[in-house]
């Protein structure tokens, strides 16, 4: 099933996508938070309501599709340097906090507050960062809770996919003790969707991702390219600390990204990026100028060392 978020008579609600139209599901389903805790008991429920034939049809390009989920327990759990193309292509880029090719999976965590929409405008400020990236990824859901999960198993635990925009702040990411959290938490910066599509209808190897900024292709590549598959990811990350039904996982992007460009190229208000994934749909989201820094003590980032040029330029 392939599960949509978004508002219908200013309240969210859930829905199946069939099509081009979407089932509304009954209020009493709860959130998709609900519907994931709730198991195959809430899958069950979920197809009972559908085989009913009378749950209102909406068309789907009509509503504000909100991200799948709303309401996460912790951080986004993210993977780094996850397509060893992309890990290649920093090289020399990470002004001194280069590191040799990892032999386990690269991990940190980004703020909920991160989360927005399928086709939400990304918040951006100039004043914040002068070094403003996207990184398309896969992202998953955990299913059930589970604590030093074997790799031979661990494709049980996955819920559902979607896809993630980590639109991450290279400047930040490396002013704060080469610690990643500060330049990958920037408030309503990561597009999340534009479907939660459940695990059995989803084969991750077959999945292409792509990015585009303003029509121009940025990143291609298959998510069969990952250095550390899904069942190892799940591995190592539950190694000794329990993933929970609704964890939400973003599992790495692939070679492309701005900041690693000859010349490089950064974001600005006013772009358009696209991130796709077979079966999974796109999400579109515009950078929209948006005062992040307030009265901030803190010395607006000037850019002045970056050399970067934008995607127009290119
Ligand atoms: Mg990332």
């Amino acid at each position: 099933m392939r599960f949509a978020s978004f508002t219908c008579d200013g309240q969210a609600r859930i829905g199946v996508v069939e099509g081009e139209e979407v089932a509304l599901l009954p209020l009493a389903l709860g959130d998709l938070r609900d519907v994931i805790a709730g198991g195959d008991a809430a899958l069950q429920a979920v197809a009972a309501a559908q085989r009913g034939g009378k749950l209102p049809r909406l068309a789907l390009d009509r509503l504000r599709l909100l991200p799948p989920l709303q309401r996460l327990r912790r951080d986004v759990l993210c993977v780094g340097w996850n397509y060893w193309d992309h890990f290649d292509e920093g090289k020399g880029k990470r002004e001194g906090q280069d590191v040799p090719r990892p032999q386990a999976p690269t991990f940190f965590t980004k703020s909920p507050d991160t989360v927005i929409g399928p086709r939400d405008d990304i918040a951006f400020d100039a004043r914040i960062s002068a070094k403003w990236d996207y990184e398309a990824e896969l992202a998953l859901v955990i299913g059930t809770d589970g604590r030093s999960i074997r790799a031979d198993s661990a494709m049980r635990h996955v819920w559902g996919y979607c896809l993630a925009n980590d639109v991450s702040q290279r400047d930040l990411q490396r002013r704060h003790g080469g610690q990643w959290l500060k330049g990958k938490s920037i408030d309503g910066t990561m597009p999340l969707g534009p479907f939660l599509v459940t695990a059995d209808e989803l084969d991750p190897e077959s999945v292409r991702l792509q990015c585009l900024v303003n029509g121009e292709l940025m990143q291609d590549a298959s998510v069969a390219q990952m250095a550390f598959p899904i069942p190892e990811l799940i591995a190592e990350l539950s190694f000794g600390m329990t993933l929970q039904a609704g964890d939400l996982v973003i599992t790495g992007t692939p070679a492309g990204v701005g900041n690693a460009r000859e010349p490089q190229v950064f974001l600005r208000a006013g772009d358009t990026v696209t991130v796709r994934g077979t079966g999974l749909g796109q999400l579109v989201n515009r950078l929209v100028d948006t005062d992040l820094y307030h009265q901030s003590s803190v010395p607006a980032m000037t850019g002045n060392d970056t050399g970067g040029a934008h995607a127009g330029n290119l």
